[in-house]
């Protein structure tokens, strides 16, 4: 086993980080750019998590399915201890979980155990406390080889069956499990999403992914890979290239990042008065840059002529732009016998099928017209390109 005095512990949300951005995780446990900081939500999270564990010990020493007084009781303690400050949200959501969440008979394998360890080189078994890869897990119950992880959630949003199958954390969960159980008859490892503003609804809030022996296995190997790449950026070596976007959108490292750094064009909130005055100067650039860009746009039409210098002209490419002011695209589309359907499809996000489907028929209604219209509302135009 190797020494555990300058490697970061990795888990299901550490992988999770550096999958998405191997600079941000960078920032926040190597460079330790930021402590970790406790956020309201976060503290809910975990005291409800805490509930869970110790109302299923409870009921799991008792043999009972529930016990709602001592389900309140400890809701009221956890509520009571001062430094998870668990805010508002706590009691309502506590009073459901207790009265809603049957406890399943304990199986001849369960547990409740939080923690969960496996050495990282051969990712046996080994404590929790030695271990340089660990997780947690609410709860989990084993019957006939199959292995069920409850976790608990407090998000408003339920992800769809086929995102939870491909959320690398709790891909990784049900791989440490798997190996934690290191049980040759394991063959599967269902992941339970337990909801809990949703308990007492329809579905109760549950969503299930299930992991067999072979995808764990490919999960294992995912891991090691990833794994190496953070241990190479330990021993000093470069952090591999990141892409800026979407995901940037709530990095508190931005101003650090030297791949964000100097990039325009990606829309993020501003955070503070002096973010929203820099913004606002922007906006004054950007609507410059926009203007230009509209004259050039122009000056192009004019020297070819919106749609009349077709694709057939030699050694000219054209691609298809458009002008999505809402009227005139509705205008436009009514005008071509359009739907207003392919009007709303054109202004959430123009297609090419749509603006060829249009295209061809105002082609045909230029043709019939004899007479040709440069004004015609729906602005398709023409930009073209010598070939290289
Ligand atoms: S700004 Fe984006 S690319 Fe840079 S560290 Fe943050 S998430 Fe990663």
């Amino acid at each position: 086993m190797t020494s555990s005095l300058s490697r970061v512990t990795l888990g299901p949300t550490k992988l999770k980080l550096w999958a998405e951005c191997p600079q941000r995780f960078t920032f926040r446990y190597l460079d330790k750019v930021m402590p970790d900081a406790d956020s309201d939500p976060a503290a809910l999270g975990r005291a409800l998590h805490l509930l869970a564990e110790r109302y299923t010990r409870h009921c799991w020493a008792g043999g009972l399915r529930t016990d709602y007084d001592r389900g309140r009781a400890l809701a009221e303690e956890i509520e009571a201890d001062l430094e998870l400050q668990v805010g508002a949200q706590f009691a309502p959501l506590a009073a459901a979980y207790i009265e809603h969440a049957a406890v399943p008979t304990r199986t001849p394998r369960a547990g409740i155990e939080q923690e969960i360890g496996i050495d990282e080189e051969t990712h046996a078994p080994v404590p929790y406390d030695t271990a340089l890869l660990r997780g947690r897990v609410d709860r989990w119950t084993y019957e006939s080889g199959r292995v069920l992880i409850s976790d608990l959630k407090t998000s408003w949003v339920m992800p769809p069956e086929s995102e939870i199958e491909n959320d690398v954390q709790l891909a990784v969960n049900a791989y440490l499990i798997w190996k934690h159980l290191d049980d040759p008859e394991v063959y599967a490892v269902t992941i339970q999403l337990e909801h809990v503003r949703y308990i007492g609804h329809k579905d109760h809030g549950i969503r299930r992914a299930e992991f067999h022996a072979s995808r764990l296995t490919r999960i294992g190997e995912w891991i090691k890979r990833r794994t190496a790449e953070v241990r190479a950026v330990e021993r000093g070596e470069s952090v591999p290239a990141v892409r800026v976007g979407d995901h940037c959108r709530h990095c508190p490292f931005i101003e650090a990042c030297p791949a964000y750094a100097g990039m325009s064009g990606v829309a993020l909130p501003a955070r503070s008065p002096e973010e929203a005055a820099a913004l606002a100067d922007r906006i004054g650039a950007l609507e410059e840059a926009l203007k230009r860009h509209k004259a050039a746009l122009k000056e192009a039409v004019s020297e070819f002529g919106p749609l009349a210098g077709s694709t057939a002209e030699a050694g000219i490419q054209t691609r298809e732009t458009m002008d999505l002011e809402p009227q005139s695209v509705l205008d436009a589309v009514r005008e071509l016998g359009g739907t207003v359907e392919e009007a709303v499809g054109l202004l959430r996000g123009p297609d090419r099928a749509t603006i060829r489907k249009l295209d061809a028929r105002l082609r045909q209604a230029l043709e019939a017209r004899a007479q040709y219209r440069t004004d015609t509302a729906l602005r398709v135009s023409a930009k073209k390109e010598e070939q290289p």
